[in-house]
């Protein structure tokens, strides 16, 4: 097909057959991939080596120019050592790694799904039962990579949050398909038990990932007792990142549109550092009030009083999740 000749030739990556570009990163291209020896179908991430410092570093005296490749180089290798130490359900698999001269190669499960981004458009909205069913999903991943990977993603966002296998959505239902009269069917479809729906979660991207200094969690880092009180608190501000995020996810799931927008970055920061958001009517007005009091718990500047990942699972609105015991915590 004209689709496939446009498809790049890389060398070291033979053993792979591309079908299609899928991803287009700041700093990698993916693409859907076949296995020749095992006929699987898996998703390669692609990052040149040579753009990933030309792109970036133009206003950067030479000598800088080669320390920050030996960052990047870092920084992939990071990447990858944090995806090799992982193994849940919510998280993509990383299947291999290699690199030639010029290119760092990354294969991953692939999530045929897509991006849950492209489902939020699809749908326009999630209602709270399915918002509940892919948050709780986002959470154990979370919750994982904090508790036994002393990991920090850092980077949760719709783009990243990744769906397996393909959801299966009329799109002319859409938000009424999920209405709360008709709990069993919309268990059995969002569940993926009957008619599909969307089924696994999977957090992807760890190029921003950081691993944590984290006594309890038996990192390289951790060394009981001697860590500094800012290096201490450092680290549980850092896990309340993610916590933010998933509170920024769960509120556009549930109506469409970010809690933080603004043409401006600097107005848009603004607002961020503020906390400057409404649950703006008429889209927030039919959204249950428990929903809404998660949403401003994790949606607090203050990273002492936002909720941690135990007071997210606590808390009533994620109690009535039905999909508990499918999903490995
Ligand atoms: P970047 O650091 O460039 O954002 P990502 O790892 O987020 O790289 O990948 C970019 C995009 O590629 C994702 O947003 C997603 O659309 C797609 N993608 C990445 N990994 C997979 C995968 N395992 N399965 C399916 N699509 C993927
Ligand atoms: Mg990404």
């Amino acid at each position: 097909t004209s689709r496939k000749s446009k498809l790049p030739i890389y060398e070291g990556l033979e053993r792979f057959e591309l079908v299609e570009k899928i991803g287009d990163g700041a700093f990698s291209n993916v693409f859907k991939a076949r296995d020749k020896e095992t006929g699987k179908l898996v998703a390669i991430k692609v990052a040149q080596k040579r753009e990933l410092n030309d792109k970036n570093n133009t206003h950067l005296h030479p000598s800088l120019k080669k320390r920050t490749k030996a960052t990047e180089r870092a920084n992939i290798l990071k990447e990858v050592q944090i995806m090799r130490g992982v193994n849940h359900n919510n998280i993509v698999k990383l299947v291999h790694f290699s690199e030639s001269d010029d290119y760092y190669y990354l294969v991953l499960e692939l999530c045929e799904g897509g991006e849950l981004f492209h489902q939020i458009v699809k749908l326009t909205y999630f209602s709270e039962d399915l918002a509940r069913h892919v948050i709780y999903q986002v959470a154990a991943g979370v919750r994982y990579l904090h508790e036994e990977c002393g990991v920090v993603h850092r980077d949760i966002k719709p783009e990243n949050i990744l769906i397996d296998p393909i959801p299966i959505i009329p799109s002319k239902q859409k938000r009424d398909l999920f209405a709360d009269e008709d709990k069993e069917d919309e268990g059995e479809f969002i569940h993926g038990r009957g008619g599909g729906g969307i089924g696994q979660i999977r957090i992807a991207d760890f190029g921003l990932s950081k691993i944590i200094w984290d006594n309890s969690t038996k990192t390289p880092c951790g060394t009981a007792g001697y860590t500094a009180p800012e290096v201490v608190s450092d680290q549980r501000y850092s896990k309340s990142v993610d916590m933010w995020a998933i509170g920024c996810v769960l509120y556009t799931m549930l109506c469409g549109f970010p809690p933080f927008y603004d043409e401006s970055i600097r107005s848009l920061t603004a607002k961020v550092v503020k906390g400057q958001y409404t649950f703006l009517s008429p889209w927030w007005d039919p959204i249950s009030k428990e929903a809404k009091d998660l949403v401003s718990h994790l949606l607090c500047v203050d990273p002492n009083e936002r909720y941690t990942i135990d007071q997210f699972f606590a808390h009533p609105w994620m109690q009535q999740y039905q999909g508990k015991k499918d999903t490995k915590l």
